[in-house]
């Protein structure tokens, strides 16, 4: 592409790496390339013959058309071992098979063998629990949007989930609203980068010298409001922690890994490109059906009159809700998330430096690093010599435990996922 213009693509920091572009390029002249913070972002090749399509399809160059607010429930799905499954109230199941049971096709992010986070197309019921639970990193779409189109053009009924703005890549890849497909996004505020997490897995494989086989990364245990990191191991065992203390959790939770069009989506709004939007229903009253709540309830949003017809036929339990109390309660309808000050520093590390120093020094537990923190400020603190430390500075913090997966539980949490 050294002598001709590139065509018009959404600018870096608003790109959301839907990938709609390289799907819609009748040449196949975009490529979806890793960047040096581990997320996909378009490279145009010498292939392009420079007919603008995918300057027409890229969602972040179009107005989206308004809606009217759309209709709230508080929701869950009865079924219980289902939503111990689910990350919210198990919504995504009934829908999903309810789509299944009339002979359609259910798109949405699964792990690879690898622990990738990758798109793919379920056809079976038993394929299900793969699509379950929410993976807070961000997804590979593939090929996904070509096979949703050959789906509906061999006539079978498609529901597609994915965060917003593969929705939204969806219908401008399509360049219509195909009476066949169905689709829920999910209410989202960041997600984390597939590169950072592919070092965490390898050295998590690394520390325990063993490899890493599943993942759940909000295994409900004793309900919605304690949520664990799992990894199970090739010889059956397990790491546990909660979520929060994760090395994930931590660096997820300070947005320290996000894309960076989390920062600035245009998406975290009651503006919703799906048929139906997914969350969790947080902020209801604590006499709402307080037993539901412990195990999760769906913010259900119905914004089509093709998500008011599927939801109409499921089994779901549901009641109305306010959207102001929808919004009140959840931050990813109204504001994202601001960009902190380290995520620069992050990823010059990440880029830099080893993986094992970039862990210790950003995702090891707050105390550990402000503990190395005081020992490298030589003109502030004195460092000690090794004598006078206490034992707090010198000791490096406890992993969570690795644990032997206990019989009862082993069939439910890792049934094939
Ligand atoms: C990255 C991310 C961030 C989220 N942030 C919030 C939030 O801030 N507030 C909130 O209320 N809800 C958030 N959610 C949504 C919430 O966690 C549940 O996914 C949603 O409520 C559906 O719950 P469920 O119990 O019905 O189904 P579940 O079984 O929990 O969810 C399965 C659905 O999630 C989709 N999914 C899972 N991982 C990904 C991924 N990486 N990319 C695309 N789609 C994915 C699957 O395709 C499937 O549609 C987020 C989800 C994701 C994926
Ligand atoms: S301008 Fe046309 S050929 Fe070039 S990359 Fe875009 S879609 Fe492909
Ligand atoms: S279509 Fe999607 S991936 Fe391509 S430039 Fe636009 S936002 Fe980025
Ligand atoms: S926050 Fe916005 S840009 Fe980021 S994944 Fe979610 S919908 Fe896409």
């Amino acid at each position: 592409m050294a002598d001709q213009a590139l065509p018009q693509l959404a600018p870096r920091e608003l790109c959301t790496g839907c990938g709609a572009c390289m799907s819609g390029c009748p040449k196949g002249a975009i490529h979806m390339l890793p960047d040096r913070e581990g997320f996909r972002y378009p490279t145009v090749t010498d292939a392009c013959i420079q007919c603008g399509l995918c300057s027409y399809i890229c969602p972040v160059l179009k107005q989206r058309e308004r809606r009217s607010a759309p209709a709230v429930f508080a929701a869950w799905n009865p079924d219980e071992k289902t939503r111990r499954a689910s990350t919210a109230g198990g919504v995504f199941a009934l829908l999903a098979d309810y789509v299944l049971e009339g002979g359609g096709v259910v798109f949405g992010a699964a792990l690879d063998e690898e622990l990738r986070v990758r798109h793919v197309a379920v056809t079976s019921p038993a394929e299900l629990p793969s699509l379950l639970g929410s993976k807070p990193i961000q997804s590979d779409m593939g090929d996904s949007y070509q096979r949703v189109k050959r789906y509906l053009e061999q006539g079978r009924r498609v529901l597609f989930s994915g965060t917003p703005c593969q929705v939204d890549g969806l219908y401008r890849f399509l360049g219509e609203y195909p009476e066949n497909l169905l689709t829920a996004d999910v209410l989202c505020r960041g997600v984390s980068s597939p590169g950072v997490w592919e070092r965490l897995v390898r050295s998590i494989a690394y520390v325990k010298r063993k490899r890493p086989v599943a993942v759940s990364f909000y295994t409900k245990l004793s309900g919605a409001k304690d949520r664990r990191f799992r990894v199970r191991f090739e010889d059956g065992s397990l790491f546990d922690a909660p979520y929060d203390k994760s090395e994930l959790g931590r660096g997820h939770r300070r947005g320290l890994f996000l894309r960076a069009s989390c920062h600035n989506c245009p998406y975290v709004s009651t503006h919703r490109p799906g048929d139906l939007s997914l969350g969790q229903f947080k902020g209801l009253p604590k006499d709402f059906h307080p037993q539901e709540q412990k195990a999760g309830i769906s913010l259900l949003l119905v914004n089509t009159a093709r998500g008011a017809q599927a939801v109409d036929v499921l089994p779901l339990k549901k009641v109305r809700r306010t959207l102001e109390e929808a919004v009140a309660g959840n931050p990813a309808l109204s504001e994202p998330v601001s960009a902190p000050e380290e995520r620069a520093v992050f990823f010059n590390a990440f880029a830099q430096q080893p993986f094992q120093q970039v862990r210790n020094r950003f995702l090891a537990p707050l105390a550990y690093q402000a503990g190395k923190q005081r020992l490298r400020l030589p003109g502030l603190l004195r460092r000690k010599a090794p004598a006078e430390r206490s034992p707090k500075q010198t000791k490096p913090p406890k992993e969570p435990r690795t644990v032997r997966e206990p019989k009862k539980e082993k069939r439910s949490l890792w049934k094939k996922r």
